[in-house]
């Protein structure tokens, strides 16, 4: 594995809270975090078809556009009653008229659900990647993945997104239940971090 060698790591996202959490792993190797957004990027279309190719394509349109190495990261949620769905399109099921609305989003997995006729459980995967771009073209993918299942009613009023409805494998509560330490302990971002953290190790 190619490892980071630079002070100066630039983030492909718009999403100040990524930002901070990424600085935060970066904080202990002298690393300094420059956002997409302060150097006025544009966020490239995600046309891959799963979540290390959306995540490919946005870390290394930045690193070509800066000619510094570059971080992307995506995510989402993966359904097998549903083929996968939702899949990349995970932030586009909540889209309506009026902006994102993760309620609209839950309810029509959950009748996208009933409609497959598949009995429960309904086993899903929350799912993370990372990609590390170079200039020269090279670059190093880092996957997370967590275990579990949809349930129905919405649980709960932690987190975001699809929390209320993801029930952790092991775990009687969903996501929207649990508080953020023991979510940030197990979730799919912190095992795609564990391993991106190794490319910043020296030696
Ligand atoms: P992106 O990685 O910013 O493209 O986000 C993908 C979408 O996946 C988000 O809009 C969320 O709806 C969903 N998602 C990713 N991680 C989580 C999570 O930990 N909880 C709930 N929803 C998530």
């Amino acid at each position: 594995m190619r490892r980071f060698a630079g002070d100066r790591l630039l983030v492909a996202t718009h999403n100040s809270g990524k930002l901070e959490e990424i600085a935060d792993l970066l904080d202990d190797h002298a690393i300094r975090v420059i956002g997409a957004a302060a150097l006025g990027l544009v966020e490239p279309d995600e046309t891959g078809a799963d979540f290390v190719a959306n995540a490919r394509i946005k870390a290394h349109a930045a690193s070509r556009a800066t000619g510094l190495p570059a971080l992307a990261d995506d995510s989402g949620i993966e359904i097998d009653a549903l083929d996968g769905a939702p899949g990349v399109r995970t932030a586009d099921w909540a889209d309506t008229p009026g902006g994102r609305d993760f309620v609209h989003a839950m309810a029509r997995t959950y009748g996208a659900l009933l409609e497959s006729g598949v009995a429960q459980p309904w086993t899903a995967r929350f799912c993370c990647a990372f990609v590390l771009a170079w200039p020269d073209g090279h670059d190093e993918t880092f996957e997370g993945r967590l275990n579990g299942q949809i349930t129905w009613p919405m649980r709960g009023g932690e987190g975001h997104g699809y929390d209320p409805i993801f029930q952790p494998e092991g775990f009687g509560i969903t996501f929207g239940q649990m508080n953020r330490r023991e979510k940030n302990r197990i979730s799919h971002r912190a095992d795609a971090f564990r391993k991106l953290a190794t490319a910043f190790q020296d030696g």
